[in-house]
């Protein structure tokens, strides 16, 4: 079998995934600004990295997986202008950062918890590590890759780039950069337009602010993740991640942050998730097209047509590949809710599969497929796509038109468990199949009768608008059943 493979931002391939320090792996995700709830794009994300955690540890990897907390320094601009948005929201609301903090730290636990995620094992955030900060300031400062004005200390970018491909992971040299970037403008203490801050004065009015070696300061927001990334995983580490909105900004500068403190670029693979669009368009809150997955869960958004549950909506994202953009829709909400639906049918019923002298099928090939669509950068799609051949396989064993052995069903009950549940990190919704079931026993009641009474009009549409909606009946000697179409 094939080993996994992985694209690289950095050297925009794919490359074989090999760990600094075999079983240990070091994995650092960029987390959430927690001053207001996660929206579904920032979910994509996180559940995306999630399969990748999981699949590293299903591969036997014994993976430090660390997804910050960003408490304080994200600026409403890139471009080091604006407020503080944690500062921000507490100022409007009359609250101190930290209930701010608390609250959305809170609503973001509890959100990945509905999609299943697994915790990360360490999630640190910016304001426990000022000191961290501080001490790569000062590194950066004496190894001359930083300056301090009278309103900040500044990274020096254009001595950086002369030896070191700075904007290399979004594939831009720095004449690109810089025809791109506007004129500096209130900010002319900084020397060069491309310059980002490290830590920022702060004005008495400040709410969050540290003492520091240059007098009242706050931290800018690329150094917390080069601070906590080298503190837990070293200054060089195995995986880097995040959204790919990240890519020319935040993590060029936690790049160039960690070359010029420890000579080192810190990851050795990035790997960035793409957008989820609603139209085409990124969601964003900014942009105003944003849910959030509570409004998700219960329709309640003029954008749903009605509410969709948190295993169908992560489904939704497995068919997706995680590099390519995810377009929001009802249609294909709808389509993977229904398609989420046959898979657990298929689950269901597998353990109770009869088996005999021979398999219809080749199980160990489909087994390899699916392996092979995950080592190839994690295609949830296209191993998908092989599981439901193993739907098709298992209905057709369970309908008597084909066979399987006793050996090839543990096979699939075993990749069946292992994909979908540990891997895909999907999960029964039983309410759900608990209600279709008491529903379905409804309607095949209803049926009955209409048949006993001879009413065939009646009892022919409820079978063929059940059969329009994915629910094929049989009748049988004992009564009519239901199971999904395939
Ligand atoms: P933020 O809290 O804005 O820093 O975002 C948290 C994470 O969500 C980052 O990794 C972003 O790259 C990611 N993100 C933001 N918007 C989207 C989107 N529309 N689709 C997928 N990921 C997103
Ligand atoms: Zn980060």
């Amino acid at each position: 079998m094939t080993a996994l493979k992985l694209y690289n931002t950095f050297s925009r391939e794919k490359e074989d995934f090999k760990p600094l320090n075999p079983p240990l792996v070091g994995m650092y995700v960029c987390g959430p600004t927690v001053y207001n709830s996660v929206h579904l794009g920032n979910c994509r994300t996180f559940v995306s990295f999630d399969i990748l955690f999981r699949y590293l540890l299903h591969l036997g990897y014994k993976v430090r997986y660390v997804r910050n907390i960003t408490d304080a320094g994200h600026l409403e601009s890139d471009a080091d202008e604006g407020e503080d948005k944690i500062a921000k929201k507490a100022r409007l609301e009359q609250l101190e950062p930290m209930e701010i903090v608390q609250r959305y730290t809170i609503d973001f636990h509890k959100v990945l918890d509905q999609f299943n995620n697994l915790p990360p094992s360490i999630e640190p955030t910016a304001t426990g590590h000022i000191m961290e900060q501080i001490e790569m300031t000062e590194k950066i400062l004496q190894n001359g890759y930083a300056y301090e004005t009278d309103d900040a200390i500044y990274f020096n970018v254009e001595k950086l780039a002369k030896q070191f491909p700075y904007g290399k992971l979004s594939g831009r040299n720095l004449e690109d950069l810089y025809n791109n970037t506007r004129e500096l403008d209130g900010q002319e203490a900084k020397k060069g337009k491309l310059d980002f801050a490290l830590l920022i004065k702060a004005k008495p009015t400040h709410i969050m602010q540290w003492s520091s070696p240059w007098g009242r300061i706050f931290p800018g927001w690329h150094l917390e993740c080069s601070a906590m990334s080298s503190k837990y995983l070293g200054e060089e580490f195995d995986i880097h991640g995040g959204g790919m909105d990240l890519v020319p900004t935040h993590h060029t500068n936690e790049i160039a942050q960690n070359v010029a403190c420890c000579g080192k670029s810190p990851a050795r693979y990035w790997v960035h998730t793409n957008m989820l669009t609603v139209n085409g368009q990124k969601m964003s809150k900014s942009l105003g097209n944003s849910f959030l997955p509570a409004e998700l869960f219960s329709g309640n958004h003029k954008l749903l047509e009605k509410g969709y549950s948190p295993m169908s909506v992560r489904f939704f994202m497995l068919q997706a590949h995680y590099r390519s953009t995810l377009d929001f829709s009802n249609e294909a909400l709808q389509a993977a809710e229904k398609a989420f639906v046959r898979l657990m049918a298929a689950v269901k019923i597998l353990p109770s599969l009869k088996t005999g002298a021979s398999t219809s099928s080749n199980i160990s090939a489909l087994k390899n497929s699916v392996y092979e669509a995950l080592n190839d950068d994690l295609n949830t799609p296209v191993a998908l796509a092989h599981l439901f051949d193993g739907v098709r396989i298992i209905n057709t064993v369970n309908d008597g038109k084909e066979t399987i052995t006793e050996e090839d069903k543990q096979l699939l009950v075993k990749l069946f468990n292992e994909i979908i549940f540990d891997v895909f990190g999907l999960k029964e919704e039983l309410q759900e199949n608990k209600n279709l079931d008491g529903v379905m026993k409804t309607i095949l009641e209803i049926r009955a009768e209409a048949k006993a009474k001879k009413d065939f009009v009646t009892a022919d549409k409820i079978r063929n608008e059940l059969l329009e909606n994915g629910i094929q009946i049989k009748d049988g000697k004992e009564g009519a059943t239901w199971s999904f179409t395939l």
